[in-house]
């Protein structure tokens, strides 16, 4: 069957781009390979978007999101999407069940948080390393907690995380931290507080669980082993684009250019949210993006569809 429009992630913008699309009385079809909500949808607290709850979760968001789309009536494949054809009048895309074919195709797939890429990762995973606050916090109450990173996000979560470590040991390898005052200030308040600037965590040891954690200082190249048992890790260190899927489109860095209509280089074809070359990656922005692409694409199909008639 041709859809109407096929959009590529439901996260805020991929969310919001449905909502505004199907409100135009096309067919939508969001494939998400995971779950509506996005990289929002697995923080501890949603700050800064305009009218959210007080102490907004990040589950309480995407569990919004989730009921508006249901409301709009848009259809959500939890599929993850393997390859795409963009250029032509019809667009495929390919996920491991089935193949679908569209008139226009929203990109909104986001971004993946960066892994730290240090010896002990691979085998910890999940085993104290690379946590996620929200889910797993509670969980390693009483233990020493590592955040790795020093933006908006790290620092935010690192709040979040203090109530429950035992010590929360802030590694962040540039000289400052980089985050807003908002979340520095309490940060540095904290009792439990340990800050290690200028430091990258470099290899971690242990069997099922952290044992020992080795620390680099980037000024002076030394590394110390730490002895740690139960520590738990949880890395904000950036993200990359999720663009590999999109061998047809020209990169800038490895973001979609796109214009003011979110429209990319090929016919039909739109970006949106945190994928796209920007300057602000926020929900404000995705869902921005995604009013813009949703409305722009809905006024593309209907407008290829007159042609053909
Ligand atoms: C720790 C942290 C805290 C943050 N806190 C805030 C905050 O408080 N306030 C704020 O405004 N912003 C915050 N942000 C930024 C915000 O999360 C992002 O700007 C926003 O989520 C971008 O939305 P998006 O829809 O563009 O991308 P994403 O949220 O990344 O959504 C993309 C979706 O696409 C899916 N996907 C990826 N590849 C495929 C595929 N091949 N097939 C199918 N689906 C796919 C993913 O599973 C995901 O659901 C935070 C970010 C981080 C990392």
């Amino acid at each position: 069957m041709l859809n109407d429009l096929i959009i590529i992630g439901a996260g805020p913008a991929g969310s919001s781009a449905a909502i505004y699309a199907a409100s135009r009385g096309i067919s939508v079809r969001l494939l998400e390979q995971q779950a509506v909500g996005g990289l929002i949808g697995q923080v501890s607290t949603v700050t800064h978007y305009a009218a959210i709850a007080a102490h907004e979760t990040g589950a309480g968001f995407a569990r919004r999101l989730q009921e508006q789309l249901a409301a709009a009536k848009v259809e959500v494949c939890v599929e993850a999407v393997h390859q795409v054809a963009l250029t032509g009048p019809v667009k495929t895309v390919r996920t491991a069940a089935n193949t679908y074919q569209a008139r226009a195709v929203i990109l909104a797939n986001g971004s993946t948080p960066n892994r730290l890429d240090i010896p002990g990762e691979a085998e910890l995973d999940g085993h104290g390393m690379n946590l996620n606050a929200a889910r797993d916090g509670r969980a390693y109450a009483g233990h020493n907690l590592y955040v790795v990173g020093g933006a908006d996000g790290a620092i935010k979560e690192a709040l979040y995380l203090a109530q429950y470590a035992h010590k929360l040991v802030v590694v962040h390898f540039e000289d400052q931290l980089g985050a807003i005052p908002q979340f520095v200030t309490p940060l540095l308040q904290l009792s439990n507080l340990e800050l290690r600037l200028h430091t990258r965590l470099s290899a971690l040891e242990g069997k099922q669980a952290i044992s020992r954690l080795q620390l680099t200082d980037v000024h002076s190249g030394e590394s110390h082993w730490y002895e740690d048992p139960g520590a738990g890790v949880f890395v904000y260190a950036g993200s990359t684009p999720n663009t590999t899927l999109y061998p047809e489109l020209k990169l800038e860095k490895g973001y979609i250019p796109v214009n003011e209509k979110m429209e990319t280089s090929l016919p039909g074809v739109y970006a949106a949210g945190d994928i796209r070359v920007k300057q602000v990656r926020q929900i404000a922005t995705a869902v921005a993006d995604g009013a813009v692409a949703g409305i722009n694409a809905a006024a593309y199909v209907k407008s290829v569809t007159r042609t053909c008639v």
